[in-house]
């Protein structure tokens, strides 16, 4: 992307292109005029991306500190979703000028990402210039995306866990650390790499914390995206279960105007129906279901499942878990002994599980 001279301007401005080949709304004016797309010098910014309504029907503006990576054009259309789905629904009366839920939010973005990230679309706009078929490509590209959606689910699902038993006050004060601890070490197979203790306050380290965001909606996100991407790929004629030739991971939904119509329609509702309304109007199911991530990263559970069969590989984690402890103030002082590195089996799926922690700047 640098070698090409792509600047944040052009990384929106590419992101735009895609909402408009779907026959969906560009920005305004406005937008452009208002928006932060730069880390600007001389002062001080929370560079934690985020999309703005300003509910007067043309103002809607993006903050981000752009830098020119195919992580940041990721967010850039992540960013971007929220934008349109602000500018869909400015007709509603502003009580329903909302996601469904949440989760539709911050799904629309990454919906369209996932037909941008696909090698055939790269090579589309000129950002790769050849794309390799063949079964060993496939893996490597669902292992790339698996990294940040899999691997995504188990802590999107326990930043709220964690706070619910916060507020609840089933998990008492004096084990705030250690309670994210056994939480990220339960769902997630995660250890800090030294000894903590509640003079440490780990989960303040993440953005949605301290700034109050809740964070149930990102999992949400995590599971309707795959369905909404499989509604919209079967209408943009790109996706068929019973033609291997054409299996959902290559899916590009590109300049479809019937997926881009589909979308757009449920993104005009806002939250005026209740969510397994807007679900059905564009997916047929009123349920969330996971099922259909299953679906799209079939070929990489075929391959792990083998793989880890034939290597004999432990799936799973365990080991000492003793890392985190609530007792005396001694206990804080800087000790130089880590303690051992997670202790989690080598194999593919292990090292997927471990490698987490990519939560890109939502919000
Ligand atoms: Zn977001």
């Amino acid at each position: 992307m640098k070698s090409q001279g792509y600047t944040p301007r052009r990384m929106f401005e590419l992101s735009e292109e895609f909402f408009v080949s779907l026959n969906l709304t560009r920005m305004p004016p406005e937008f452009w005029e208002h928006s932060i797309i730069e880390k600007p010098n001389g002062r001080e910014l929370i560079c934690h991306a985020s999309a703005w309504d300003f509910c007067n029907g043309k103002d809607f503006r993006i903050k981000q500190c752009t830098d020119v990576t195919m992580t940041d054009l990721i967010t850039v259309h992540h960013e971007m979703g929220h934008i349109q789905y602000y500018l869909q629904y400015k007709h509603q009366p502003n009580v329903f000028r909302s996601g469904a839920n949440p989760g539709f939010h911050e799904a629309v973005g990454d919906v369209l990402a996932l037909s941008v990230a696909t090698p055939k679309h790269l090579q589309k706009i000129g950002l790769l210039e050849t794309v390799e078929e063949d079964n060993e490509a496939d893996i490597n590209y669902l292992m790339s995306i698996a990294l940040d959606k899999i691997t995504f689910l188990p802590f999107g699902y326990l930043m709220d866990l964690w706070r619910w038993g916060v507020f609840s006050g089933e998990t008492k004060e004096e084990d705030w650390n250690c309670a994210w601890w056994a939480l990220r070490y339960n769902l997630q197979g995660i250890k800090p790499p030294v000894r903590r203790s509640e003079y440490d306050f780990d989960p303040g380290a993440k953005y949605h914390i301290p700034a109050n965001v809740p964070y149930i909606r990102y999992f949400v996100s995590f599971v309707v995206q795959f369905q909404f991407h499989k509604a919209l790929c079967m209408k943009a004629g790109e996706y068929d279960p019973l033609d291997p030739s054409k299996p959902l991971h290559k899916c590009d939904i590109y300049q479809s105007t019937e997926a881009g119509n589909a979308l757009g329609d449920m993104l005009q509702l806002g939250s005026s129906k209740p969510w397994p309304d807007a679900l059905e109007a564009l997916t047929g199911t009123r349920r969330m279901d996971a099922s259909i991530i299953r679906e799209y990263f079939k070929p990489l559970e075929v391959w792990l499942t083998e793989n880890n069969e034939r290597h004999q590989e432990f799936v799973g984690w365990e080991g000492e878990s003793d890392f985190c402890s609530s007792d005396s103030p001694a206990r804080h002082e800087p000790v130089g002994e880590p303690s051992s590195a997670a202790a989690v089996s080598p194999g593919p799926l292990a090292l997927a599980l471990v490698a987490l922690l990519v939560h890109r700047t939502q919000q």
